[in-house]
C-alpha cells in the first residue's frame, strides 16, 4: 500500500466574465517577450528556455486556456517590439509612470531587491556616495536609471547584457555594478567568480524592489483583465513552490534551512547514505593522505551532514570507472559529484547542477591562443578516460584526434613531452594542477565551448533520497559556494593584460581566454597559419634560443635571459608572494689579472669561476655571466639568511680555489632579497649598492642592502 504525503493544494478558481471567455475564444494565442538571461525567471540551460517565468505562464496557461507565443530576445528587443504593438505581453517589466502609456501593467508577481555588487578590493562601501566618480556599469533602460543620473557624478556604463556586465566587473573594467539581486548571484555561482562581492542593497529616493509584472498592450484590456485574475488564483502555497524551486536555490542568505516532509525526516533517521565519488578528481573531489574524502564535494558533503542532520558514509573505490560500476551494483546509493549523461539517466537520477565549470585546453607554451576547439583538429589531445565528455566531444566533433588518458598528470606530462598538443580538462582542475607543476612550462591556452555541469545522481529508484538532495542544494547560499570556491581554486583574475608579461611568461590568463571570443575570424585564420609556421621552426627556434640565451665563454645565462628571468621571478614573486634573491658578483682586482697575464689568461679565470659557480649552486638557481667579469645569482624562493649561507660558501671555494697561473683569486658579493614593488632596476640598484659596499671594506665580502 502506497502513501502519498504530497497533498494538493487546489487552485483558486478564475471565474471568467463571458466577455473575457469569448475573448480567449477568438484570441487563444498571446504573443509574449521574454527574455534569455534573465535567471532564474527566464534563461536557457542546454538550449531549453527555462525559469520561474516560464512555469508561471505554464500555469496561466493551463487555468485559462491562452497559449503563449514566446519571443526569447534580450531587454531592449522585447521592450521595443512590445512598445510597438508587435508583443501583446512583456514579462519582467517594472511599473514606471513613463511607461504607463503604452503598458497596462498586472500587480507583481515578484519584487526583488536591487543590489550594489563591487570587486573584493573596492574598500568599503558607505552607501550611493562610495560610487561617486567611479564607473558603474548597469543595463540599458533599467527603471532607475533616471534615479541614479541624479545622484551625480557616477560614471554609469550600459550594457546589453546581464553576462557581459558581471564579467566586466570581474575583471576590472567597471568599479561596481547594479543589479537585481537573483540575477547576479546565478552568474557568480555560475562562473565560479570569487572576487565579487555584495556591498548593499541600493538605496534610491522612489525606487523601491524591482517589481517584476506582465505588461500589456493598453489596447486589450481584456487580455489584462485575465491575466490578472489567472495571477489571482496562484495561492501563497504555489507561489511559494514556485520561488523555492527557482530563486531558493541563489538566495542570499547564511546557513541553509531545509523543510523535510515526514517522509524525509525518517528516511534520514534510520539510513546512512553511502556515496561513491572520484578518488582522483582533486580540486572537485578526491583522498587525502589519509585516505579521507576531500576537495570541493567533501566541503559539501559536510555542509549536508550539518543542515539536514544526515549520516553519509563515503564507500571507497580505487577509480572513477569503479565508482560507476558500484553504484550499477547498488553498492553505494549515490554518486558525490556526477555530470550527467543520456546513458547515466538510465539509472540514475540528477539534481540541479551545483558546480558548473568551463572546460579549457592546456598546451605547452609556444602555442598560440585556442579560439575554438576545432583548432585543435588533426592534433592529439588528451582526455581523460572514461570522463563523460569523452563521447559528448567524439560525437560533437568527429574529427578530434581525441585520445584518452588515465588521468590529469599523464595527460599533461604528455602535452610537455610533445607527446599530445593539448589536454581537455576544467579550468578547476588544470589550474590546480598549474599550481603544483608545470608552471611556465604549459598554459591554458583557451576556452572551449563546453561547460561541464556537476549534479549529484542518485540511483533511480531511491526517490525521497534525490528529493532531500536537491532541497540541500536549493538551500545552499551564494555565500557558502564562494567560500568552498575560495578554498579550493585560489585562481587570481587580473586586471588589464599585461602582454608583454604574459607571453614572456607563458601564462595565458583568463582574461585573455575571455578576450578570445571577441577575435574575428580572421585572427583565427592567421593563428592557424601562425601555428603551422610556427611548428615549422621550433627546431630551429630551439637552436637559436640556445645561442641567443648563453654566454659564450662561460656557457652561463647571458644578460639579456638573465633580466628575463628576472622578471619571470619578479611576476612570480608578485604572483605567489614569494620572495627571492639576487647577488651580484664582481671578481677583485680584474685588470691585474689581464695586465700582468694578459687577456686570454684572464679569460681562462673567467671560465673557472663560472665552473666554481655553478657547480656549487643549487639545483633552482639561476646563474648568469652579466657583463666583464660581473655574474649575477637568481635565487628563487629564498630568505636572505639562506642567500647569505650559500654566497659565504661561494665566496670561499673561489678564494681557496687555485686558478690557472694566477694562483689565488677573491670576489666580492652584493646580496639582496626581492621586496614588494621591486622593479629590475630598484633590486639590481641594491645588489650594486651591496656589492659596493663589498668592495670598500677590503673585497672578498659578502654584503647585503
Ligand atoms: P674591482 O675589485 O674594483 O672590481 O677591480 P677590477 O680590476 O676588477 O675593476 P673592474 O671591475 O672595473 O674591471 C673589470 C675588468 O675586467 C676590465 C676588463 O679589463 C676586464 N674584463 C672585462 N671583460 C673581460 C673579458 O671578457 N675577458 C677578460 N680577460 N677580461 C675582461
Ligand atoms: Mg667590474
Ligand atoms: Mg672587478
Amino acid at each position: 500500500m502506497f502513501f502519498s504525503f504530497f497533498t494538493q493544494v487546489l487552485a483558486k478558481p478564475v471565474f471568467l466574465t463571458e466577455e473575457e471567455r469569448i475573448f480567449i475564444k477568438k484570441n487563444p494565442l498571446v504573443k509574449i517577450g521574454l527574455m534569455p538571461d534573465f535567471a532564474p525567471f527566464s534563461y536557457y540551460t542546454k538550449n531549453t528556455p527555462v525559469g520561474f517565468e516560464h512555469e508561471l505562464l505554464n500555469i496561466l496557461s493551463e487555468r485559462t486556456g491562452l497559449v503563449f507565443e514566446k519571443t526569447i530576445a534580450k531587454w531592449t528587443t522585447i521592450y521595443t517590439a512590445f512598445k510597438n504593438k508587435e508583443l501583446d505581453v512583456i514579462t519582467s517589466i517594472s511599473h514606471k509612470k513613463y511607461r504607463e502609456p503604452f503598458t497596462n501593467f498586472t500587480s507583481s508577481y515578484y519584487d526583488i531587491p536591487i543590489m550594489v555588487f563591487v570587486r573584493d578590493d573596492f574598500g568599503e562601501y558607505l552607501g550611493i556616495e562610495s560610487l561617486k566618480g567611479k564607473k558603474v556599469g548597469v543595463l540599458k533602460d533599467v527603471f532607475y536609471i533616471e534615479e541614479l543620473k541624479k545622484v551625480g557624478n557616477i560614471d554609469l556604463v550600459y550594457y546589453d547584457t546581464y553576462e557581459a556586465l558581471t564579467k566586466d566587473l570581474v575583471f576590472g573594467k567597471i568599479d561596481a555594478l547594479m543589479q537585481n539581486l537573483t540575477n547576479i548571484n546565478y552568474f557568480i555561482k555560475k562562473n565560479l567568480y570569487s572576487n565579487i562581492k555584495l556591498a548593499s542593497e541600493l538605496i534610491l529616493p522612489n525606487t523601491k524592489k524591482e517589481d517584476l509584472r506582465l505588461g500589456v498592450n493598453p489596447q486589450k484590456p481584456l487580455l489584462k483583465s485575465i491575466l490578472q485574475k489567472a495571477l489571482d488564483s496562484i495561492t501563497k502555497k504555489e507561489k511559494e513552490t514556485l520561488v523555492t524551486k527557482w530563486i531558493g536555490s541563489i538566495k542570499e542568505y547564511k546557513g541553509g534551512h531545509v523543510e523535510l516532509d515526514k517522509n524525509e525526516k525518517a528516511y534520514l533517521n534510520t539510513k546512512t547514505i553511502k556515496y561513491c565519488i572520484n578518488p582522483d578528481g582533486l580540486p572537485f573531489e578526491g583522498l587525502n593522505e589519509n585516505n579521507e574524502h576531500s576537495g570541493i564535494s567533501s566541503d559539501y558533503y559536510t555542509l549536508f551532514e550539518k543542515i539536514l542532520s544526515a549520516k553519509f558514509q563515503l564507500v571507497k573505490t580505487n577509480n572513477w570507472n569503479e565508482s560507476i560500476t558500484y553504484i550499477k551494483e547498488g553498492k553505494c546509493d549515490m554518486l558525490a559529484l556526477s555530470m550527467e549523461t543520456f546513458e547515466r539517466k538510465k539509472f540514475l537520477n540528477f539534481t540541479s547542477s551545483y558546480l558548473n565549470v568551463p572546460l579549457v585546453v592546456a598546451t605547452t607554451v609556444d602555442v598560440p591562443f585556442i579560439n575554438h576547439i576545432l583548432d585543435l583538429e588533426g592534433e592529439k589531445v588528451g582526455i581523460i578516460k572514461g570522463d563523460a565528455f569523452v563521447k559528448i566531444l567524439r560525437q560533437k566533433y568527429p574529427s578530434l584526434d581525441l585520445i584518452e588518458v588515465e588521468d590529469i598528470k599523464e595527460g599533461l606530462d604528455k602535452v610537455k613531452s610533445g607527446e599530445l598538443f593539448g589536454f581537455i580538462d576544467t579550468l578547476a582542475s588544470i589550474g590546480y594542477e598549474f599550481q603544483q607543476k608545470y608552471f611556465g612550462e604549459l598554459k591554458i591556452a583557451g576556452k572551449i565551448n563546453e561547460t561541464l555541469d556537476l549534479s549529484m545522481a542518485v540511483i533511480k529508484k531511491d526517490e525521497t533520497l534525490f528529493n532531500i538532495l536537491q532541497k540541500a542544494i536549493n538551500s545552499m547560499t551564494n555565500e557558502v559556494h564562494r567560500e568552498i570556491f575560495n578554498k579550493w581554486l585560489p585562481i587570481k583574475y587580473e586586471k588589464g593584460i599585461n602582454y608583454k608579461l604574459v607571453w614572456k611568461v607563458g601564462i595565458v590568463s583568463l582574461i585573455i581566454i575571455l578576450l578570445i571570443g571577441y577575435w574575428n575570424r580572421k585572427i583565427i585564420k592567421t593563428n592557424k597559419l601562425l601555428e603551422k609556421a610556427q611548428k615549422d621552426i621550433k627546431e630551429k627556434n630551439k637552436e637559436l634560443e640556445k645561442l641567443a640565451t648563453t654566454d659564450k665563454l662561460t656557457k652561463l645565462y647571458n644578460r639579456r635571459k638573465i633580466e628575463e628571468l628576472l622578471e619571470f621571478e619578479l611576476y612570480r614573486s608578485e604572483r605567489f608572494n614569494h620572495s627571492f634573491g639576487l647577488v651580484i658578483i664582481d671578481i677583485d682586482n680584474f685588470k691585474e689579472v689581464n695586465d700582468i697575464y694578459g687577456h686570454q689568461t684572464g679569460d681562462k679565470v673567467l671560465e673557472e669561476v663560472a665552473t666554481i659557480l655553478s657547480t656549487n649552486r643549487r639545483k633552482t638557481d639561476f646563474i648568469g655571466r652579466y657583463g666583464g667579469e660581473e655574474f649575477i645569482i637568481i635565487c628563487p624562493e629564498s630568505n636572505l639568511d639562506g642567500v647569505l649561507n650559500l654566497m659565504e660558501n661561494l665566496r670561499k671555494k673561489i678564494s681557496e680555489y687555485s686558478f690557472y697561473k694566477v694562483q689565488n683569486r677573491t670576489a666580492s658579493f652584493g646580496v639582496t632579497i626581492s621586496q614588494e614593488k621591486d622593479t629590475i632596476e630598484s633590486l639590481l640598484k641594491r645588489a650594486d649598492i651591496a656589492l659596493y659596499s663589498a668592495k670598500n671594506s677590503g673585497r672578498n665580502k659578502v654584503e647585503y642592502k
